[in-house]
């Protein structure tokens, strides 16, 4: 049995940079839900399938192969055996991601992925559904969310240090767009699973939410395996 931790959260909340920095620090594995969709989303737009042709979507996917490895602790993303992970964090494939997510048969094929990889490892999830339906047993379940206006702010940040000068309300009324079809679809939406730990970080600086989760994650290990943690052996 492994230990495993959800974390889910509206677009920008921050999810991958905690889930990342905590997995590394507990000596975790991260398991980054959002790629999986997004080399979905970019295999149907390599092929110019139009998203809103639900039919070829799903004839489609089967032929779509998304397997993951971890090179040095990182994921890498292999979509029809190519490493695909630096064609997947433009806002093109983000949004595409969120148009084919919904589709029943999309979410059934990656889901079952992110069931096998959490089965055999202790690991950090993130995503939409992992609380609610991919890992509804988790050890520990965190609902991370920050304002709009918090999440845009930092998207923008994050762009203009790359030298990529964005509208701010652009960025807000994207991710807000973004969180309305997350949350409202019929599949598996956005949602605080009823036993998760809800933390706002709005007004925290990331070291400290990766302090209070990583404590938290060290407290659910602990009780889950009756063993200290590598820190304290
Ligand atoms: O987290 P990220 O921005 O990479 O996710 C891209 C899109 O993939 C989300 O907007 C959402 O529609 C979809 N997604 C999902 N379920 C997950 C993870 C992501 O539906 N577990």
């Amino acid at each position: 049995m492994s230990f495993n931790v959800a974390i889910d959260g509206p677009a920008g909340a921050g999810k991958s940079t905690i889930a990342k920095a905590v997995a590394k620090k507990l000596n975790l594995i991260y398991v980054d839900t959002g790629a999986m969709y997004r080399a979905m989303a970019l295999y149907m737009l390599r092929e110019q399938v139009p998203l809103l042709d639900t039919e070829r979507i799903i004839e489609k996917c089967s032929q779509a192969d998304i397997t993951i490895r971890y090179e040095n602790g990182i994921q890498v993303v292999q979509l029809n055996g190519e490493n695909v992970n630096e064609f997947l964090r433009t806002e093109e494939v983000g949004k595409a991601a969120s148009v084919i997510s919904p589709i029943p048969e999309v979410r059934r094929k990656l889901v079952e992925l992110q069931k096998t990889l959490a089965a055999h490892t202790d690991c950090i999830m993130d995503g939409r559904d992992i609380g609610t339906c991919v890992l509804p047993n988790a050890g520990l379940k965190i609902f991370l969310t920050a304002s709009s206006e918090v999440r845009a702010r930092r998207r923008y940040d994050e762009l203009a240090a790359k030298g990529m000068e964005e509208d701010l309300q652009k960025i807000k009324a994207d991710i807000e767009e973004r969180d309305y079809r997350d949350m409202h679809r019929e599949q598996s939406p956005l949602k605080q699973a009823e036993d998760a730990v809800l933390v706002d970080t709005s007004h925290m600086s990331a070291d400290e939410v990766i302090s209070i989760i990583s404590q938290m994650c060290e407290n659910g290990m602990q009780a889950f395996h009756g063993i200290k943690t590598f820190r304290e052996i």
